[in-house]
């Protein structure tokens, strides 16, 4: 990679995205861009180049890198996030453009969990049992799945106040994930929470409610992650700057 004029696009909307293009904007002589999709408002961003909103597919992102300079993609989107991952590995395939994804791992269940994994959000809302009080670690987005629950009552956190009027049995508290499972046990127990139904997204901004339920024998809904993002596949920020280093070296 020519450090001169070339450009780095980093896909964010994670907390190890936003770190990497903290350290990459302090670190490399190559520039950066950080690209989300705009999900949310006032987002916490990096120093450096940003975008916001999307490319408009595969098509719209292929333009966006040549029309840019682009000579590395970094997916570092959320494991959950396929449809940005396959885009960014059709994109760069049809561009010829190098590519690596950044997949944190998954959480492992040790002895005490109560989990019970599930394949999809369908099918947590099924595994739910009449009258839990189920504290929903999902967007609001995915609130119509469990619609058809009105024997469960529902607490979402969300960091934006949701626009749309939800459901009777569902309750919102804004915020971010409790740092500590101090803080999320205290939310559970302030909610009387029976179940926690969240994906394995793996990190540690989101650990803490595993860690509480972990703790307080609460059972877990959890939906297992789809498929990963094309190989190569790199788990750290430190794997992926070395990578850069490395390319950086030998162009
Ligand atoms: P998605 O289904 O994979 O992506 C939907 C569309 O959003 C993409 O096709 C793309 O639009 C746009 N997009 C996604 N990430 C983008 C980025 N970093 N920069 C520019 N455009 C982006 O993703 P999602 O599940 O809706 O998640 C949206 C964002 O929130 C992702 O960046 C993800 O990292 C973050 N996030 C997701 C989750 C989750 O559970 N899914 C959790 C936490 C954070 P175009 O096709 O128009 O380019």
């Amino acid at each position: 990679m020519p450090a001169s004029e070339k450009k780095i696009l980093l896909l964010g909307g994670t907390a190890e995205a936003l770190e990497l293009a903290r350290r990459l904007s302090k670190n490399t002589r190559l520039p950066l861009i950080f690209s989300l999709a705009g999900r949310t408002q006032n987002p916490d961003l990096p120093d450096c180049e940003t975008r916001i909103g999307g490319f408009g597919g595969p098509e719209g992102l292929a333009t966006f890198l040549a029309q840019n300079g682009v000579a590395l993609v970094i997916d570092a989107t959320h494991p959950f996030a396929t449809r940005m991952s396959a885009n960014a590995f059709e994109a760069t395939k049809s561009s010829r453009t190098a590519r690596i994804a950044l997949v944190r791992s998954p959480w492992i269940t040790e002895m005490r969990d109560l989990w019970h994994t599930v394949l999809s959000i369908e099918a947590a809302a099924k595994a739910l049992p009449a009258g839990a009080r189920a504290f929903l670690a999902l967007g609001s987005q995915h609130i119509a799945e469990f619609a058809n629950r009105a024997d469960v009552e529902f607490t979402l956190r969300m960091v934006d106040q949701p626009q749309d009027m939800l459901p009777e049995n569902c309750r919102v508290i804004t915020g971010k994930p409790g740092a500590t499972a101090a803080a999320e046990a205290w939310l559970f127990t302030e909610h009387e929470i029976t179940h926690l139904v969240c994906r394995n997204s793996g990190g540690t901004v989101g650990f803490a409610k595993i860690e509480a339920a972990r703790k307080a024998g609460l059972p877990v809904i959890m939906i297992d992650r789809p498929p990963p993002p094309e190989p190569p596949r790199l788990t750290s920020i430190d794997e992926v700057l070395r990578f850069i280093d490395l390319a950086c070296r030998s162009s």
